[in-house]
């Protein structure tokens, strides 16, 4: 067997080769290599998908959220509860702001921020929560609204794993303020190269977020306020026009493997992802949990399957964050949940044969 890797892109590109090389060509010989009709189609294609009445298409996801955070009015001072357990740019977005990130621990479960210790977490300097959709499935947005709406507080969505996830049939990404969503290479709807998008259907979040992603300017030379240069290429927009049209197939193929390795796993010690009630998974990451993880990772590496540390390091006890003042034990599950947790090759294009290969060497091992 060949070897697998956690996430399989030159398959992908395969798959769309001819329509990709067509769309990056087309670009290539427009002449326009900023703005324009690509970028203006795919937002208003990723409006549609989230249902959200605004798309704003920035550089990254990181500038996402940070430019969502400063258009919902979040700045100095202000202290915003979401997840250590999570990718680093989301606290990085926040104190980028100059803002607080405080930390929430999660559903050992669902690896989601739980709403009642984010309750906990919200003093009268609190300004927004920001939830992460982690690993593609979303967090529990009913209760992290009527937090927000009892609280008087902002409600940021970082989709930035989980787009084309579902909440009792709702996309996420629109269901607060503002949604930040990334198209790094690897996220279920990636370019090929960086990029990110905010969706909204607050109009004056939406003005802001692209004014201040514009250099503060709406009439060329002219500029109201200081802002960034943080923006969609076209040639990116293009790919990931294509690559959207397969969003539903592509993600219906992940839940198809993540429950093949249910099925085929249910027999192990390993505690396999749990599913909320009401959500559709979009299965980012399939990510598990086991005591002897190390010893497992190490003996499937020898065999050619690759898997994920997710995530080594929660984000209170990142060197960068030490300032913050958080210590180990301050997040029980969180910290327990990144001593066991680990990710199995997961893509659309994981074969059945290469997800045999690996189930029959994870029962083996454990
Ligand atoms: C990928 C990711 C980001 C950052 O996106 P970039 O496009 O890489 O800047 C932020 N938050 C989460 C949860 C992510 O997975």
């Amino acid at each position: 067997m060949e070897k697998i890797p956690l996430i399989d892109l030159r398959a992908q590109y395969r798959e769309l080769k001819d329509e990709i090389d067509a769309a990056f060509l087309r670009v290539m010989a427009s002449g326009e290599y900023i703005a324009g009709p690509e970028v203006e189609g795919l937002e208003a294609e990723i409006a549609a998908l989230t249902g959200a009445a605004y798309a704003v298409s920035v550089a990254n996801g990181t500038d996402a959220l940070a430019l969502a955070l400063e258009a919902a009015g979040i700045g100095p001072g202000d202290e915003v509860v979401t997840t250590a357990f999570t990718f680093f740019a989301t606290a990085e977005a926040i104190v980028r702001r100059g803002a607080v990130p405080v930390f929430a621990d999660i559903d050992p479960a669902t690896y989601n921020m739980c709403p009642l210790d984010t309750e906990q977490r919200i003093t009268p300097r609190t300004k927004a929560i920001l939830p992460v959709h982690i690993f593609g499935q979303p967090a529990d947005m009913s209760a992290f609204s009527s937090l927000a709406e009892r609280h008087g507080l902002k409600l940021i969505e970082d989709a930035c794993q989980a787009i084309g996830a579902t909440l009792e049939g709702r996309p996420v990404g629109a269901m607060g303020d503002a949604g930040c969503i990334s198209f790094f290479p690897t996220k279920n709807l990636g370019g090929y190269g960086d990029g990110g998008i905010i969706v909204t259907n607050n109009e004056r979040i939406a003005n802001e977020a692209r004014l201040l992603a514009r250099h503060g300017s709406r009439k060329k030379y002219f500029h109201e306020t200081i802002g960034v240069n943080s923006r969609l290429d076209p040639l990116q927009a293009a790919i990931i026009r294509v690559k959207l049209k397969r969003l539903e197939e592509w993600n219906d193929r992940r839940r198809q493997a993540a429950e093949y390795y249910n099925n085929g796993l249910r027999h192990t010690p390993l505690r396999l992802p749990a599913v909320m009630d009401k959500a559709e998974h979009v299965y980012h990451l399939y990510a598990a949990q086991y005591e002897h993880r190390d010893e497992l990772m190490e003996r499937l590496k020898g065999d050619g399957i690759s898997s994920g540390h997710y995530y080594p390091c929660p984000l209170h006890l990142q060197q960068a964050l030490t300032f913050l003042g958080y210590k180990a034990g301050d997040l029980p599950v969180t910290e327990k949940t990144c001593a066991h947790s680990f990710a199995l090759p997961l893509s659309p294009h994981l074969t059945r044969e290469q997800q045999d290969y690996i189930i029959s060497k994870v029962i083996q091992y454990t």
